[in-house]
């Protein structure tokens, strides 16, 4: 009790003589970060208060903020300290920024896969997850990489922050790739028929398994523009590869015409070879003049003449097949389908393909106009493909109906001839009366200062106006 007393009186007397100061700050950076979904931990305002003798009776006091703050939504926030000391008021803020800085967690689940080296006969590739604290569910978004036979999985939630997994499957238990022969991004030129470049699977255990790939989507091939094209494979299990590829149908390069400087004369000859061709081709033999075949596949008899007019320099050139307009106007597909017949008559008789043809009636004819369009959308998809087509600018009248005379075929020649320096002239070795008119022609032509010519690619192709 006695003790008790002094200490009482003893502690009376050195507050007495301590004499108290107070100061106030506050703790950390008046700016701070602090990850999302972390625990905040209050830095605090500090009060201290110091004795002025009697150090060891300092006294500290932590202030929290006024706010609760909570870690669970990313942005700047302020917080605030009300501190009463010695009856008055003091204010400070310090601002937070919750930040995200913790990439995605990416989990493989099942990583060695099931034993085994086939993908098609069912080993599970491994499935990959991806969580990130502030996005959620990023699974979709993990990039697979395989690079050297290591996998790689990378994925970056919405701040940036990448995650990266690698990963080294045992061998054989990697799904294979549907490898495109010509890359994902093809250019073809336009052409009738589309080819496939190609494709291959090899499956881990080296089974090939290319033609199981199912191929959708469509090329036009002949006509211009951006196609794309899905490959697919599944196995049993419903794992699917998958690939794709843009296809970007371009035209042909194509020759500019070169108009020959001197007058010159293209004789052409349609819808042959027939019983007067092999005397046409004595006669043009006999001048040494170079024409023109537009040939049909009218008068199997005379096949051989397209041969023969090749050997002796002659251009052979596609007409038609079998000369029916409404067949062959009927659509693209049945154009293309005589043009082909036609083709493959001419590259059995002389072993080469040609790119240069004339349209049954001529492109400005209104024969195909029982398909309204039809003249147009052919003369461009062949000319995107490569061909050349070539119209006249004299004819020698001797398509008529009615049988004409060999005179007046040779008149419409040479009057057509004589108003022109380049000509190319319409005639038909199927009818005698126009073949007989053949002589006279190259006569007048050669005393006229003509030269005649075959019909090449960069020749000028009297185009007509299209009208259907
Ligand atoms: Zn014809």
């Amino acid at each position: 009790m006695i003790a008790f007393l002094v200490l009482a009186a003893l502690s009376a007397l050195l507050f007495g003589l301590n004499g108290e100061k107070s100061e106030v700050l506050m703790l950390g950076d008046e700016e701070m970060n602090v990850e999302y979904g972390s625990e905040f931990v209050d830095p605090c305002v500090e009060i201290v208060r110091t004795g002025k003798v009697f150090k060891f009776m300092n006294e500290t006091e932590l202030v929290p903020a006024v706010e609760q703050m909570t870690t669970d939504t990313l942005g700047k926030f302020k917080i605030h300290y009300l501190v009463v000391n010695d009856g008055e008021e003091q204010r400070f803020e310090r601002i937070v920024n919750v930040v995200d800085t913790t990439p995605p967690a990416i989990t493989v689940t099942d990583p060695e896969g099931t034993e085994g080296g086939s993908w098609m006969n069912g080993f599970s590739e491994p499935e990959i997850s991806a969580y990130d604290l502030v996005d959620g569910d990023l699974s979709d978004a993990v990039q697979i990489t395989h690079l050297d036979g290591k996998v790689i999985y990378s994925v970056a939630d919405a701040q940036g922050n990448e995650a990266v997994l690698e990963r080294t499957p045992p061998q054989g238990s990697v799904a294979p790739e549907i490898m495109l022969t010509g890359g994902s991004d093809y250019t073809f030129t336009a052409a009738m028929d589309w080819v496939e470049p190609g494709y291959s699977v090899i499956d881990s255990d080296g089974t090939d398994l290319s033609e199981l790939v199912q191929v959708s989507g469509y090329v036009t091939p002949y006509k211009l523009g951006d196609y794309t094209l899905s490959y697919q494979l599944s196995n049993s299990r419903g794992d699917t590869l998958r690939a794709s590829r843009t296809v970007h149908v371009v035209a042909a390069e194509r020759k500019e015409a070169v108009i020959p400087e001197q007058k010159t004369i293209y004789l052409t000859f349609d819808d042959g070879p027939g019983p007067y061709t092999d005397q046409l081709l004595d006669l043009l033999a006999k001048y040494d003049v170079k024409a023109t075949f537009f040939v049909t596949g009218n008068y199997p008899d005379y096949y051989d003449c397209i041969g023969r007019a090749y050997d002796e320099g002659h251009t052979i050139a596609v007409h038609t097949f079998c000369h029916d307009y409404r067949q062959i106007y009927r659509g693209v597909q049945a154009y293309f389908d005589d043009f082909k017949a036609c083709e493959d008559l001419i590259y059995e008789q002389t072993g080469t393909y040609t790119t240069l043809f004339r349209f049954p009636g001529g492109s400005s004819n209104t024969v195909s106009s029982f398909n309204p369009g039809i003249m147009g959308m052919l003369a461009t998809y062949m000319r995107d493909m490569g061909y050349y087509y070539f119209d006249w600018n004299v004819s020698s009248g001797d398509a008529k109906p009615v049988q004409i005379p060999t005179y007046e075929v040779y008149r419409n020649v040479i009057n057509g001839c004589a108003q022109y320096d380049t000509n190319v002239v319409l005639q038909h070795d199927v009818k005698d009366f126009s073949v007989a008119a053949v002589e006279d022609i190259i006569k007048w032509g050669l005393e006229n200062g003509y030269q005649f010519l075959p019909l090449q690619e960069d020749s000028y192709g009297a185009r007509h106006k299209i009208f259907n």
